[in-house]
């Protein structure tokens, strides 16, 4: 049996003629840019997300744009996020002409080290942007605390976490900035390009809305330059059919996280991460090879509301990741590789100065180590069992019941 690592149509066709009536009436009343649409899926997602602004924008990529074109950062300043994230976190760094200064990870949560984030820091550090990478919030405490005594902006780059929750908070509210995505693959998947970006902050959120309509206001007088960062009607009024099952969509990803970690725990060489270790690389490492892991599990801190947009585990040994992935598509599973290459590592960022793309131990490894497989919310039960007999028979075990 094929399990796809996603499958749009199973969550969108089920919605199919609430969808069409909601293309229908934008395309009868006509307003296709920043419509009515646009304005009552803005209000719906600042409430669930207890925001006070929300701003609909023409994808994830653009919403953190908008954000650090607002903060004014550029050349000079240096913007400090994780080396192991997506491309568009730092490419949008490096798009306002600042310097994103690369920090190492957590090898339990995958988000910003803030230790190392806090030996990075210079006089000219202006600005934290940590990622809540997979679903999971970074450590929000800490980053805010070293903004605070900084004094520095923090952008969250909430694409991957839109409806999770730090502390009973969402991502994408406890800084300056959330930026939130609605390409297909993310938690809450629209039909192309958006995002959204929130903030409690009034002014922020005025300086925003202009620079969404390349700086105009009124209309054709330019105090800012801004860009193109609006928002479709169509792809507003499609997104507020889906808002109302948002919750459901986010528990089922949960459920399915639950039921791999039940059935992959009993595996010889599976072992989950150890939240006690966070932040802690060495004794994390240590503690790998003296529990001679091959497979380490995800785990969600106690104080997180995790919504698993991936659920990715750790393969350890020299060449193993690759072996699995390819013995997973071999029995046609979907799987990929979030993310084969650090921030660090890129190309593009190799002109960089040297102090700003300091190699980072723990991304790297995790580089090597990481495998996304299938949690997409309308996963059968029979596919979840297929994942899990592959990877029991990948590490040459018995399989486990699924039953009992
Ligand atoms: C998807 C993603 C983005 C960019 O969102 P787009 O809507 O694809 O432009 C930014 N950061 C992270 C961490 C992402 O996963």
């Amino acid at each position: 049996m094929a399990v796809p690592l996603l499958d749009v149509n199973a969550q969108n066709l089920p919605l199919e003629a609430e969808l069409e009536a909601a293309f229908r009436r934008v395309l009868h009343h006509g307003r296709f840019i920043l419509g009515p649409e646009v304005t009552s899926f803005e209000k719906a997602a600042a409430e669930m997300l207890g925001a006070k602004h929300a701003l609909g924008v023409s994808s994830g990529t653009d919403a953190l744009l908008l954000a650090f074109m607002a903060l004014d950062l550029g050349p000079g300043d240096e913007v400090l996020c994780p080396s192991f994230t997506f491309f568009a976190t730092a490419g949008t760094l490096a798009r306002t002409g600042a310097t994103p200064v690369f920090v190492d990870v957590c090898p339990v949560c995958f988000n910003l080290d803030v230790a190392d984030a806090r030996r990075k820091i210079t006089d000219k550090t202006r600005a934290i942007v940590p990622v809540h990478l997979f679903g999971q919030s970074a450590d929000m405490d800490a980053v805010n605390a070293l903004a605070g005594e900084h004094d520095l902006h923090v952008i969250e780059d909430a694409a991957q976490a839109i409806g999770a929750r730090y502390r009973g908070q969402a991502c994408g509210t406890m800084g300056d900035f959330g930026c939130y995505s609605f390409f297909p693959s993310k938690n809450l998947g629209g039909f192309g390009d958006g995002g959204l970006l929130v903030t409690n902050d009034d002014d922020l959120a005025d300086r925003a809305t202009i620079l969404r309509v390349h700086g105009g206001r009124p209309k054709y007088y330019h105090h800012l330059v801004g860009a193109n960062f609006r928002f479709d009607t169509l792809q507003a009024a499609m997104l507020k059919v889906k808002l109302p099952h948002y919750a459901d969509y986010t528990a089922k990803r949960q459920a399915n996280a639950a039921y791999y970690t039940e059935r992959l725990r009993p595996l010889p060489g599976v072992v989950e991460a150890d939240p006690g270790h966070c932040r802690c690389a060495e004794t994390q490492s240590e503690w790998i090879e003296k529990s001679e892991a091959a497979l380490v599990l995800p785990v969600a801190y106690g104080h997180n509301e995790h919504i698993w947009n991936q659920y990715t585990i750790r393969v350890i040994g020299e060449g193993r990741r690759d072996a699995l992935r390819d013995f997973l598509q071999s029995r046609e599973i979907g799987c990929e590789i979030y993310y084969p290459v650090t921030m660090d590592q890129q190309p593009c960022f190799q002109d960089l100065p040297e102090s700003s793309r300091q190699r980072c131990e723990m991304a790297h490894r995790l580089a090597d180590e990481v495998l996304s497989i299938p949690i997409y919310p309308e996963l059968t039960e029979a596919q979840k069992d297929e994942v899990v007999s592959a990877i029991a028979e990948f590490v040459d075990a018995p399989v486990a019941s699924s039953h009992g």
